[in-house]
């Protein structure tokens, strides 16, 4: 799954959120976060972030973002 990372913190913008075939992406306290068990890994939402905030969760940094990005979306 994608995952979303500090750089969204803030981010006015919500081109990802237009663009996901799924409709994944909830609201969390200060930034957007992806449902990982809803992503489909298509990566289409990864270079229409103007904050360069979404990563595969697979990359070592956005993985420590991972756990927040399951608990804002409602699943633990
Ligand atoms: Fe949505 Fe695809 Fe991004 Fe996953 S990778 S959050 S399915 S746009």
């Amino acid at each position: 799954a994608y995952v979303v990372t500090e750089n969204c913190i803030k981010c006015k913008y919500q081109d990802c959120v237009e663009v996901c075939p799924v409709d994944c992406f909830y609201e969390g306290e200060n930034f957007l976060v992806i449902n990982p068990d809803e992503c489909i890994d298509c990566g289409v939402c990864e270079p229409e972030c103007p904050a360069e905030a979404i990563f595969p969760d697979s990359d070592d940094a956005a993985a420590a973002w991972a756990q927040a990005n399951r608990d804002y979306a409602g699943i633990w």
